[in-house]
């Protein structure tokens, strides 16, 4: 395996060191280069993210949410600007610190569940700590501990196949949060689900949250958007609209009110 630097040798920005963001984006441009053409991605984005907010972010197919996203989850690097991830300079590193920041600062849930298929939910779980420097009987537990989390416990044991769309994805938060990741990043995570399964997804969600985590989530559903404390709309590249949630729904409040499987 290669070496690669501890994230305490990182450099660590000072003056973004005192303060409480977790992340600090500041005039962020990106470009893709496509042969001839450049794509101007993201066009001078600027936002402070501080512990424990749980914010949506909304805006038409092609405004640069998932580019934004990537660059978040250090998957990307911004083409100008900076991006600091607590008060390290991530636009600074090279990809094998991006690998290391992300492996230990960020739980990523996409709309596809990405499960291994023949690997049960326990041991999908324990893969992203694969990288990390924990012997078995500890891997065994943070896994554990992270299906417990989502309600799943009782199906470490399972497969894939033998689990709904709604319960896979549940794996796959279990898996994003088994590192204890400082975010969790989620891409449209509702995108395949019915609307009780999203509610109950959004449960899982504001639980987390409730806890301290830091989630930021895509969405293109109005109603699920609301269940965040704050609304992100992105338009061409830019940040549209930034609005705080006020008296927004409780999913637990709200799954009252819908209709089981068995109805
Ligand atoms: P959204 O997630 O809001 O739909 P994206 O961030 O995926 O938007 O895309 C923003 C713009 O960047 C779009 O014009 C898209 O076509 C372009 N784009 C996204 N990813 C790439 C890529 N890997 N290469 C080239 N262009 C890309
Ligand atoms: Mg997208």
């Amino acid at each position: 395996m290669e070496t690669i630097p501890a994230v305490s040798q990182l450099e660590v920005t000072p003056a973004a060191s005192e303060a409480s963001a977790v992340i600090r984006v500041e005039d962020a441009h990106k470009y893709y280069e496509l042969g001839e053409t450049r794509v101007h991605a993201l066009r001078g984005v600027s936002i402070e993210i501080q512990r424990a907010e749980f914010v949506a972010i909304m805006g038409a197919s092609g405004s640069g949410k998932s580019t934004f996203m990537n660059i978040l989850g250090c998957l990307d690097r911004v083409t100008s600007g900076r991006y600091l991830l607590e008060g390290i300079n991530v636009s600074e590193h090279d990809k094998k610190a991006l690998a290391l920041i992300r492996n230990a600062k960020i739980g990523f849930v996409f709309q596809g569940f990405n499960l291994l298929a023949r690997t049960t939910a326990l041991e999908n779980t324990e893969l992203p700590t694969l990288y990390a420097k924990i012997d078995n009987t500890e891997r065994r537990k943070r896994a554990s501990d992270a299906l417990a989390m989502v309600g799943l416990a009782e199906r470490a044991q399972h497969f894939p196949s033998q689990m709904s769309g709604g319960q896979q994805q549940r794996v796959a938060i279990a898996r994003a949060l088994v590192n204890r990741p400082s975010i969790l990043l989620a891409d449209e995570p509702t995108g395949n689900l019915d609307s009780r399964t999203s509610v109950e997804i959004m449960e899982i969600f504001q639980n987390l949250n409730d806890k301290g985590l830091t989630i930021v989530l895509v969405t293109h559903e109005h109603d699920i958007a609301q269940f965040a404390k704050r609304v992100l709309v992105f338009r061409d590249g830019r940040i549209r609209k930034d609005d705080p949630v006020l008296s927004g729904p409780r999913a637990s409040e709200v799954l009252k009110t819908l209709p089981t499987l068995e109805d």
